[in-house]
């Protein structure tokens, strides 16, 4: 059996909230049943998003809700040198071309699949973008939630975009080389991301990776079924009544844990939740009756 390696891989665009303890949560308690490694990536390859103060807010609450990590973080936006050199292989095995349309352009075309108007471009040039050409193929994969999945990436996104005309590398080409660097055997995360993960598997496949296996947790909605936003309750994780929180993330994740579990320590919670640990009680959606 090849050794379990998950990770959590925020992006520092604000604090931890609800949301997004409970993707920790998940994936952290999925690794430690498997007595796996948990590793942390800060997602900060998109630098004009990073949010002052974020990176320390998250360290502290991962470590104030007693999610210890594995190895040292890693931070995107120290790693453009491995994303040059897989942009650098997708170059050379012709699987990318170089869109120099603009937002207007795009919004010209009104569709919001692109439409493959540079299609013939395949030398690199400034202020351009390098696409992922795909083509009318169905990518499948067996999600441990939802099912399983299927996409047809001409039909839902067309060419997606993995290298920015602002010169930066694009989330899916950064988390599909990361995931496969740090030898990443199982993605736990938030299920929206569900819709990116074709676009990934069909990255892998162009790079020679093996593909992950995935469990997307659902998004936390509020008692109206609204998705949370800062306004219905998606406000900085506390850094008191943890012991309850956490408990009520495992009541969320489906996982039933006993009352008296409340009044003990973080670290308590959290062993009982790997001892107990039951991945296929996750339901689909989570609906928060109180906040
Ligand atoms: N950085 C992404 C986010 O915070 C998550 C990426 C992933 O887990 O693949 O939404
Ligand atoms: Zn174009």
């Amino acid at each position: 059996m090849s050794p379990y390696i998950g990770r959590f891989a925020p992006s520092p665009t604000g604090p931890l909230h609800i949301g997004s303890l409970l993707s920790a949560v998940a994936s952290w308690c999925d690794a430690r049943a498997a007595h796996g490694k948990w590793l942390l990536r800060i997602e900060d390859v998109d630098t004009t998003r990073i949010q002052a103060g974020a990176v320390d807010h998250i360290l502290q609450s991962l470590e104030h809700y007693g999610l210890w990590w594995d190895d040292e973080v890693v931070y995107q936006s120290q790693r453009t040198e491995l994303y040059q050199d897989a942009l650098n292989d997708l170059q050379q095995q012709q699987h990318i071309f170089w869109c120099t349309c603009s937002r207007a352009d795009l919004a010209r075309t009104g569709s919001a699949i692109y439409t493959g108007t540079c299609r013939k471009q395949l030398s690199p040039r400034p202020l351009a973008a390098a696409r992922m050409r795909v083509y009318q193929q169905a990518i499948s994969f067996k999600d441990h939630v939802f099912g399983t999945q299927t996409e047809q990436l001409d039909q839902t996104t067309g060419d997606f975009v993995i290298f920015r005309r602002d010169g930066l590398f694009a989330y899916q080409l950064a988390v599909v080389v990361d995931d496969y660097l740090q030898g990443v055997t199982h993605v736990v995360r938030g299920a929206d991301l569900l819709d990116n993960t074709a676009r990934q598997i069909y990255l892998q496949r162009r790079l020679g990776f093996p593909t992950p296996q995935y469990m997307h947790i659902p998004l936390v909605v509020n008692a109206n079924g609204e998705k949370l936003s800062k306004q219905t309750g998606a406000n900085a994780l506390p850094f008191n009544s943890s012991t309850r929180l956490l408990w009520q993330t495992l009541v969320h994740l489906g996982q039933c844990p006993p009352n008296e579990l409340q009044s003990e320590t973080v670290t308590t919670v959290l062993s009982w939740a790997v001892q107990h640990w039951q991945p296929a009680a996750i339901p689909q959606q989570i609906k928060l009756a109180t906040l």
